[in-house]
């Protein structure tokens, strides 16, 4: 088991399959030139394999693909087969632009939720945003995943000057489709020059909701991030993932694995352990993963406090979103 000294236990890991990507969403990527990492650093599948083999003999019980885009990783079937094989629920995170090439793939390794980034229901600000013209496909892909059972989560960045006039139009969707809409408060990480003014709160969006929808609360489970709401009568729910207004991290049970094999207990943290070098060298990795969750912060990394409007993202060290794998 891995315990935390604040008593939580560590039981969902995340790994990164890439820093690569197919979008370029600029809350998300450095808008400066961005260093791709080079191949020989990423972790091989087999490499995968192992790391994740040995989080699980410590009690990880969920385990998430992402990236970067974890999709355009060209071995990721073979990853999500060999993984499949653990006793773990397996999940993805996805911009959803590859989604009908691995629908089959998915399937099969029994994963039955997927989580899929979507920021705007508008076809000319989906392009601007992610520099792709691609929200017709993506948009197909969702109503697929649905078609074929999955249960789907729309990961929408509650972006200042754009949530506002989308957000009823997302909740207006749920009314025949069983989608779960997360809005999530815009955080910062290197490079995508946050401010928090650019931060629409949950509670702005909500008071934006009740102009518009009866609105009731549903009970929220214990690990998540996302407090839940619905319209009654509506097939679908939607939610807000408040890190920078009210985090979560009193409850906290997720470890991430980067791209190039770095442990980091945090979102936010800044401190990583090599377990990739060390995995080569063939040194122990156990007593690494243990010494990492033991120095765990008690919340945001301990870069930054509750009162988000006082963080100074110059003084937040950490890597681009892109680079850590959300
Ligand atoms: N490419 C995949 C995708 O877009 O879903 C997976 C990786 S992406 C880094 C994971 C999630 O992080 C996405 O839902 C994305 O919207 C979210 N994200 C990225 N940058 C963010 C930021 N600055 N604030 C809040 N969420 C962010
Ligand atoms: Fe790519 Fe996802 Fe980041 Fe957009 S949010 S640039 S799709 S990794």
């Amino acid at each position: 088991m891995l315990l935390d000294s604040f008593g939580r236990i560590h039981d969902y890991l995340r790994i990164s399959l890439t820093d690569h990507c197919n979008f370029r969403c600029s809350y998300c990527m450095p808008v400066e030139e961005m260093e791709w990492m080079p191949q020989s650093k990423l972790m091989s599948i087999d490499e995968i394999l192992s790391l994740a083999e040995t989080f699980v003999s410590l009690g990880v019980k969920k385990i998430r693909l992402t990236g970067g885009e974890p999709l355009v990783r060209k071995e990721f079937p073979e990853i999500l087969e060999r993984l499949s094989d653990f006793p773990v629920e397996l999940t993805l995170t996805t911009n959803g632009v590859l989604i009908h090439k691995h629908i089959d793939a998915l399937k099969k390794a029994g994963v039955r939720s997927v989580n899929v980034s979507l920021d705007t229901l508008n076809r000319e600000k989906f392009h601007k945003l992610t520099r792709r013209d691609q929200f017709d496909l993506v948009w197909e892909n969702i109503q697929l995943l649905l078609k074929e059972g999955f249960r789907v989560k729309v990961n929408a960045v509650a972006l200042h000057g754009m949530i506002e006039d989308e957000f009823c139009d997302f909740i207006q969707v749920t009314e025949k489709l069983p989608l779960h809409v997360r809005f999530i408060e815009f955080m910062p990480f290197a490079g995508n020059h946050w401010q928090s003014k650019e931060v629409v709160t949950a509670s702005q969006m909500l008071e934006i909701a009740k102009e518009k929808f009866d609105v009731s609360k549903l009970e929220d489970k214990k690990h998540d991030t996302a407090k839940k709401y619905q319209v009654p009568g509506f097939a679908g729910t939607f939610a807000f993932i408040t890190t920078m207004s009210a985090h979560f991290c009193g409850d906290c049970n997720r470890i991430r694995l980067t791209a190039d094999g770095k442990i980091k207990n945090c979102l936010f943290g800044k401190e990583e352990l090599d377990l990739l070098g060390a995995l080569r060298k063939g040194e122990p990795i156990e007593s690494l993963i243990r010494l990492s969750i033991s120095q765990k912060h008690q919340a945001l990394g301990g870069q930054f406090s509750a009162d988000y409007e006082k963080a100074d993202p110059d003084k937040i060290e950490n890597r681009s979103m892109i680079n850590i794998g959300g």
